[in-house]
């Protein structure tokens, strides 16, 4: 119903307090999913979840007093995507089947090396909008290295109402700002970094945070990565950077870093790992690694469209979920060609059937509603935001989407489309037959973002 009456319903949900009847899947904080295909989701004035229950069976005063009739759409938690970078959608889809250095050389850093405030000013808004209108509500991302682009991004998100957290990229070498010496550029980052994360980490009520953001360890000389772990953990700021994304790159990190034990080691002796942490990929990992980063904590970004696109691998996600390790999902645009995580749901499970598969492997395989958990629950336990989002539940802050599952029949939506009922069946449908026009909102403390 892309109609009048469904552009009037959505003129009246631009801002809380309101309330809307729909259908509503979630996972839940306690474990389990909780459907309700006839809810009432209401959203009062401070942007938070006051009610998420089942439609009341006698309530004619709710039904005509204000209440906005969304049925037959669903209410979904608001995506999480843990790994993109900003500076990039330009480049969505173009380079496939490079390796990893060869990829960045050629198509990224030129394109980050323009990234400048203007750029920044021109770009930023429109890629918060267009993560809006895939479903993310909440997205870590990269920016590039120069400070007044980040300021400038983050005004760009703090205008636009998403929720952001950010960071300037750290190199010292394999690097593309000619402007700076080598010798300079290791303080003159920890001190731009330091004034990103004075004027922006916690900025209105928590909804921007920043990440220092060392690139990855070909990028960086142990300094750096030791100085940025520092820098996060002095001031509360995420620290977030790349592993084990290919082979190549793991070859030239051991060749940069004789003396660590492996690729994780090299984070891990610069006082990189813990809860705090978000590692993106995490392909090609030894069994010490994986325990050593289930030990710590460190969270995990699992790109899976991204890795295929740059024939990096598949990783084992079974195998780190059953270590323990907190894992969601990045979309890692623009090595993943687009920004959706309904479309990182479907390459993942895909690259997770091929695992299966080939390597014989008896671990429980994710279904449709535990994909739904990692692009939006897991997403947040990441972030260590869990209690805020992830989930629709009474108390929460409202950060929700607005899905029209209509849109994924197969034969249009006539009577000849077999339709479901299924809260599994639904959301495998938005995974493996995802279409733009889907995603009718998206919402964070109740407040729509522009899309
Ligand atoms: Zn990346």
């Amino acid at each position: 119903m892309r109609s009048v009456q469904e552009k009037a319903a959505l003129q009246g949900l631009l801002r809380p307090p309101f309330t809307v009847r729909a259908q509503v899947i979630t996972p839940l904080s306690a474990g389990g999913t909780r459907h309700l295909p006839d809810a009432l989701v209401e959203i009062d004035r401070a942007g938070k979840l006051a009610r998420v229950e089942a439609w009341p069976a006698d309530s004619p005063g709710l039904a005509e007093g204000g209440v906005v009739d969304l049925r037959p759409m669903v209410v979904l938690p608001g995506l999480v995507d843990l790994h993109a970078h900003l500076p990039q959608l330009p480049n969505a889809g173009l380079g496939a089947g490079l390796d990893l250095l060869t990829w960045l050389q050629r198509y990224i850093f030129p394109l980050e090396r323009g990234f400048n405030a203007d750029a920044a000013r021109r770009l930023a808004p429109l890629v918060f909008r267009s993560l809006a209108a895939a479903g993310t509500t909440t997205a870590l991302l990269y920016g590039a290295v120069f400070e007044d682009s980040l300021d400038a991004s983050f005004a760009a998100a703090e205008e636009h109402g998403i929720r952001l957290v950010l960071g300037k990229v750290m190199m010292d070498r394999l690097r593309y700002d000619d402007s700076i010496g080598d010798k300079e550029v290791l303080d003159a980052s920890l001190a731009q970094s330091q004034r990103l994360i004075e004027r922006w980490h916690g900025r209105d009520g928590g909804r921007l945070r920043y990440a220092v953001t060392p690139r990855f360890a070909v990028s960086c000389t142990f300094e750096m990565l030791r100085e940025s772990a520092a820098l996060a953990a002095a001031t509360g700021a995420y620290w977030q950077t790349h592993l084990a994304e290919d082979r190549h790159e793991i070859e030239e990190v051991a060749r940069l870093f004789p003396d660590a034990i492996d690729y994780t080691d090299v984070y891990d002796k610069a006082g990189g790992l813990g809860p705090r942490t978000i590692l993106a990929h995490c392909v090609h990992l030894s069994d010490r690694e994986v325990a050593r980063l289930a030990e710590t904590q460190t969270r995990v970004a699992h790109c899976p469209a991204s890795n295929f696109f740059l024939s990096s691998g598949a990783m084992p996600l079974a195998r780190y979920l059953e270590a323990g390790i907190v894992v969601g999902l990045g979309s890692d645009v623009a090595a993943g060609p687009e920004l959706s995580i309904f479309a990182g749901m479907r390459a993942g499970a895909y690259i997770q059937s091929g695992v299966h598969t080939m390597l014989r492997d008896e671990r429980p395989r994710l279904k449709p509603l535990d994909w739904l958990r990692l692009g939006s629950y897991e997403g947040a336990r990441v972030l260590g935001i869990e209690q805020e989002v992830g989930s629709l539940e009474a108390g929460k802050e409202a950060d929700f989407i607005l899905v029209d599952p209509s849109v994924t029949a197969p034969v249009g939506r006539g009577a000849l489309d077999q339709a479901t009922d299924d809260p599994s069946d639904i959301i495998s449908r938005l995974m493996y037959r995802t279409r733009d026009e889907m995603i009718r909102g998206a919402w964070v403390r109740g407040r729509r973002l522009a899309t």
